[in-house]
């Protein structure tokens, strides 16, 4: 079991690695900028003690790797889970390297990483242990050098524990540009929550316009109903598309002729799970993938178009809201037929884009109403899809390949710029 997971978050970084070198022969990047951009700058693995409420102590390992910091500082999550390592850690750090440069962010990559269960931990112990995990990374992290953010099983109250740990390394400066993902009267910025689907929406908008296709009546299935799937649902609901099918980790639900988002979301806040909504029928995962529709949104995990089921496909566009939810063999099949992907660096980047916007607004203390929020997450996307749609047909390449081409080679540019590699 443990083998076959490491060689799981191995094919991880070993498919940012691909995707980086593909993008790097078709830029002719030099050789020793490749070698700068192909790794990160540094990896910190530390242990530390942590006190449970029983009295016992426990080892528990943490992680933050940073690219190299050429657009800005570093930027990227914090993850708490019992599979995390610094493999995945790593390959994560660098898939935001990515993502940061293709959204035009003055951001470079970083990511963070705590091996331990939260579910089952009491919430004092998760303090204790996210107190101490920010006491171990403090000399590396601040507000220009790396800022962090929420990842899975991380949110809002962690980023204010950790905000206040380092605040007290510092004299107790408040430091809200130290973190993003913050509550709002600490500093956090509206509409957060939903930026990572309404991201995605806008670069939907874009996609359709280029297809000369109208969203309104479309057909979309979304894979996942949780924060970006559910969100997705109700952005595109909104739009006057047909959410013909969803699903989670329990099951999945179909009705051809549209579920209601809002009253699904109603219904899985009682019971859980959308199994069960009483205005669909059950429907698998697979089957889910290979409904007909025009727009495919994977929001829940990685590797769910492989090279089994990418000939059968039926969508027009495919939309990753989850990170690496296509294997490379799958792209390049998805590509030959002709399926256009908004790939997760792309996609997913409005996440981030709005943390840069919460990181701003901290920086002057003078904080946005959400309609500017939104109206600048779509000019974000807008131009970020433009960019990469004017390079995918510059150099005749898929969408993702297109996407990497942008990032690498604004990354490459600044590196240049500043001699990094001389
Ligand atoms: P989440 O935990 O809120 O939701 C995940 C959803 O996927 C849940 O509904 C879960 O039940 C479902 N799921 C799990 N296993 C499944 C399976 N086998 N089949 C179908 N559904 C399954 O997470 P999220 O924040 O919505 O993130 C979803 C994806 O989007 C992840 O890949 C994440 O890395 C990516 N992402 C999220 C953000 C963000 O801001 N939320 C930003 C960038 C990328």
């Amino acid at each position: 079991m443990a083998e076959l997971q490491r060689r799981g978050e191995l094919k991880m970084l070993q498919t940012a690695r691909y995707f980086f070198d593909q993008a790097a022969n078709k830029l002719n990047l030099e050789e020793g900028l490749r070698e700068l951009l192909r790794y990160p700058k540094r990896k910190l693995a530390v242990t530390f003690p942590v006190q449970l409420d029983n009295g016992s102590v426990k080892h528990v390992e943490g992680f933050r790797v940073q690219c190299h910091s050429v657009l800005g500082p570093g930027k990227g999550g914090i993850r708490y889970h019992p599979d995390t390592n610094i493999e995945e850690v790593e390959a994560l750090a660098v898939l935001m390297n990515w993502k940061c440069a293709v959204a035009g962010l003055p951001f470079s990559g970083a990511k963070g990483g705590v091996r331990c269960n939260p579910k089952e931990m009491s919430e004092r112990e998760i303090e204790r242990m996210t107190r101490r995990y920010a006491a171990e990374i403090a000399p590396i992290i601040g507000p220009d050098v790396d800022i962090p953010a929420p990842d899975v099983y991380t949110g809002e109250r962690e980023m204010a524990w950790i905000l206040d740990t380092v605040s007290m390394h510092h004299q107790g400066e408040f430091m809200p540009g130290l973190i993003t993902g913050k509550p709002l009267l600490l500093g956090g910025s509206l509409g957060r929550d939903t930026a990572t689907a309404r991201g995605g929406f806008f670069a939907t908008l874009q996609a359709f316009e280029r297809m000369k296709t109208k969203l309104e009546g479309s057909i979309v299935v979304i894979q996942g109903f949780g924060n970006a799937g559910w969100h997705m649902a109700h952005f595109m609901h909104d739009a006057g598309a047909r959410v013909i099918a969803v699903n989670d980790s329990k099951g999945g639900i179909f009705n051809s002729h549209g579920i209601d988002p809002y009253k699904l979301k109603e219904y899985k806040d009682k019971a859980g799970s959308v199994v069960g909504f009483k205005d669909a029928e059950p429907i698998g995962n697979e089957e889910l993938l290979q409904l007909k529709c025009d727009i495919l949104v994977p929001a829940a995990l990685e590797d769910q178009l492989t090279e089994k089921n990418a000939s059968k496909i039926k969508a027009k566009l495919i939309v990753e809201l989850a990170n690496g939810p296509t294997t490379q063999e799958a792209d390049q099949l998805l590509y030959k037929r002709g399926i256009m992907t908004i790939p997760d660096i792309l996609a997913n980047s409005g996440g981030v884009t709005v943390s840069y916007f919460e990181w701003v607004q901290d920086r002057y203390r003078y904080f946005w109403d959400a309609k500017k929020v939104d109206k600048r997450l779509k000019q974000f996307m807008t131009e970020a899809f433009t960019r990469v749609a004017a390079m995918s047909e510059k150099a005749k390449v898929n969408m993702r390949l297109a996407a990497y081409m942008v990032a690498i080679d604004r990354v490459a540019t600044a590196a240049r710029l500043r001699g990094l590699y001389a």
